[in-house]
């Protein structure tokens, strides 16, 4: 029986040590591809369907043959966003110490909920935490939960900013739910991210609910309109959310003026910062985020800006009970040993997502940070420069960090060029509108995008404006 045993687990190790090496292959002969595939999917959703679908046969495959049989098929479908010319959304590439710290964390297979079972993934997160508030000026004592992004991150923030809002309140939501609670007033600026909709959604407020805050012409909140609201809506458990980096323009809310305001309102102030809050790295652009510390809670990518794989995103709170009172559950065969991963974050089994991020950190050092992030704002302003020399193209932004918006005459031009040079592959960017007419825009969030890559998107584009120069 041993021996039976012991045969066929080299048997299976060997198939273990053959499909790694598909995937390793695989992995590199995409990354190889970068410099000149095109940017955009050559495929659709329906062709990938029609590539990978069909019933699931009956027989098995070996692994190896699954692995390598899927990098080659999943080709025309995979769009080049670890690459130096991706552009869209706000998304970020992948740092080399960071991807290959994936691997490790999915080959080690840590359930990372809980320090009593997995100490290793928990230290590194704990750590990887406490170095990320360090960089960015946030309290050192903060919890920081390591979720799938921003968009959960804003919900777990805002989750634990209702309980405690409510707590202040004599109400207890754990026990009594939300229904008979006291009404809460949610503010947060017109320009705000749409995950924070959805984010209050999930929390039980419904956008009618939501007090809205006019902003000025880049989407930062304006200070008087905050205390008129305030002022002019009934007082009561309330928070309001503001933002560090507007996704079009980049914007800062002006915190050193607006936090006073919601303090003396006795307002929880929960701050969007996915991409923003990393401006604190940088000692040229920290001036941005001047007053975001005094808030109580932040949301941040590592995903974005700090290149790290998908997925990870942080939820940062200043004072754990507040985490703990939200999140951490009762279960006889839970293990409490002070402050776990699944008392900050509604989730219980999940992979170690912030190792990457303590690789990532480790392997830049705090001036690698600084230096990722400047770059990645000096190449934002490189392209703003290159496209305002090319006629027609009009820059509707300020571009004090990584956004560059555009317009090419009216929104038709404006979309074609938009879908032009998608076909056309050199780069990738997004559409988008602003004040009601169409738009373009570039975020600058990769470690991989160099001075070159800046120069061949504007070649490219200029071409594309006109064709026959
Ligand atoms: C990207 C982004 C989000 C959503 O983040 P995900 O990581 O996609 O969940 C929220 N807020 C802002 C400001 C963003 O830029």
């Amino acid at each position: 029986m041993y021996h039976r045993a012991q045969a066929r687990t080299l048997l299976y190790m060997d198939e273990r040590q053959r499909a790694l090496d598909a995937a390793h292959r695989g992995a590199t002969a995409f990354l190889e591809s970068l410099e000149d595939r095109p940017v955009w999917p050559r495929a659709d959703l329906a062709e990938m369907l029609d590539v990978f679908g069909g019933e699931l046969p009956d027989e098995g495959m070996d692994a190896a043959a699954v692995v390598a049989d899927l990098a080659e098929r999943a080709e025309p479908g995979l769009v080049a966003i670890p690459g130096g010319r991706f552009f869209g959304f706000v998304i970020g590439g992948t740092l080399p110490a960071a991807l290959a710290t994936d691997w490790l964390v999915s080959a080690w297979d840590q359930n990372s909920g809980s320090s009593t079972l997995t100490p290793t993934t928990v230290a590194l997160e704990r750590i990887a935490g406490a170095w990320v508030c360090d960089l960015l000026g946030l309290p050192a004592a903060a919890s920081v939960g390591f979720v799938t992004g921003a968009q959960v991150s804003n919900f777990t923030c805002l989750a634990v900013a209702q309980h405690a809002v409510m707590r202040r309140a004599g109400w207890d939501l754990t026990t009594q739910g939300l229904r008979g609670a006291p009404p809460l007033r949610f503010v947060v600026g017109e320009h705000r991210h749409g995950s924070i909709d959805r984010a209050a959604r999930f929390i039980g407020i419904g956008t009618d609910e939501l007090v809205i805050v006019p902003t000025d012409g880049e989407g930062r909140m304006i200070p008087d309109a905050l205390a008129a609201t305030l002022d002019g809506t009934p007082s009561g458990p309330t928070i309001v959310c503001l933002q560090a980096g507007e996704v079009h323009t980049g914007a800062f809310d002006p915190f050193t003026e607006l936090t006073p305001i919601a303090r003396a309102h006795g307002a929880w102030i929960h701050v969007d910062g996915a991409f923003g809050l990393w401006a604190g790295a940088s000692q040229r652009l920290r001036h941005l985020l001047d007053g975001a510390a005094d808030a109580d809670s932040w949301t941040t990518d590592a995903h974005k800006t700090l290149n790290v794989p998908y997925d990870c995103g942080m939820a940062i709170v200043r004072d754990p009970a507040d985490s703990i009172a939200m999140f951490r559950t009762g279960g006889d065969y839970l293990m409490y040993t002070g402050l776990d991963p699944w008392d900050v974050t509604p989730e219980l089994s999940r992979r170690g997502r912030g190792v990457p991020a303590w690789a990532a950190l480790r392997s830049l050092g705090r001036g690698g940070v600084a230096a990722l992030v400047e770059r990645m704002h000096d190449n934002a302003l490189r392209l703003e420069a290159g496209l305002r020399t090319i006629p027609g193209i009009e820059v509707i932004n300020e571009v004090p960090y990584t956004q560059v918006m555009f317009r090419l005459g009216d929104d038709d031009a404006t979309r074609a060029l938009g879908a032009s040079i998608l076909r056309d592959g050199t780069a990738a960017l997004t559409g988008a509108e602003w004040d009601g007419r169409a738009a373009l825009r570039c975020s600058m969030s990769s470690w991989a995008t160099t001075e070159a890559d800046v120069d061949a998107t504007l070649g490219a584009i200029a071409r594309l404006v006109s064709p026959g120069s």
